[in-house]
């Protein structure tokens, strides 16, 4: 039982979009064929052999900066007609809970005010 359920974590183990190898977070004990988690897809080593040789542009980011999360959201909100669920939908979160923990952790808590203000008086 306690198993199979490492076996299924191994196998949904991202890995590095250069070497292949599987990837582990840096809290979690590395095997010898493991990497860490560098960023932008790739383990520790690759990002910085990619950013020595100026190629970190090639690798996208895999997710979108808060900033540009939260200005969209802005932009939704100012334009009004669409709920936070709505935005938060658009935005790509299947729960507004998301789309705030987003604001939380930028600890922009001032501009979730806004937002809140903005969205508040609309209606599904
Ligand atoms: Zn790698």
């Amino acid at each position: 039982m306690g198993s199979e359920a490492a076996v299924t974590r191994a196998r949904r183990r991202p890995r590095c979009r250069l070497c292949r190898f599987p990837m582990v977070t840096a809290r979690e004990v590395r095997k010898p064929s493991q990497r860490r988690v560098g960023g932008r897809g790739l383990c520790t080593n690759c990002y910085s052999h990619e950013q020595h040789g100026g190629r970190l542009e090639d690798h996208p980011r895999r997710t979108r900066r808060s900033d540009d999360v939260l200005d969209d959201a802005m932009v939704y909100a100012y334009r009004g007609g669409m709920t936070k669920h709505d935005i938060a939908r658009q935005l790509g979160y299947s729960r507004f809970d998301s789309l705030y923990q987003v604001f939380r952790r930028a600890g922009r808590r001032d501009l979730y005010g806004k937002f809140k203000n903005l969205t508040e008086g609309v209606t599904a």
